[in-house]
């Protein structure tokens, strides 16, 4: 549906976490380092931070490689993992 590729243009840094959670889309974190991780969001949310525009809750993941940032990325419930998943949490 068109829905799913609404988001696309607009750049992920702006995004807000609100706007990331739209139906058919899910909140992924991508590491340098390789490892790839579906983030639920609910801790986030539970702190009141849907209005957060995603680049500032990068800072608040933490990867097992040691990464203190994290980029963020939505992607469509479809697509799946590329690789290595899971390793990456969020800290606060
Ligand atoms: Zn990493």
């Amino acid at each position: 549906m068109a829905d799913a590729h609404r988001i696309t243009p607009v750049a992920l840094g702006e995004l807000k976490l609100a706007q990331a959670l739209f139906a058919r889309s899910s909140l992924w974190a991508v590491c340098g380092c390789g490892r790839e991780a579906v983030i639920d969001p609910a801790p986030w949310l539970a702190q009141g931070l849907k209005r957060q525009p995603l680049a500032q809750l990068e800072p608040r993941l933490r990867c097992g490689c040691g990464a203190r940032r994290v980029r963020l990325e939505v992607r469509g419930l479809a697509e799946a993992p590329a690789g290595l998943t899971g390793g990456i949490h969020i800290f606060r």
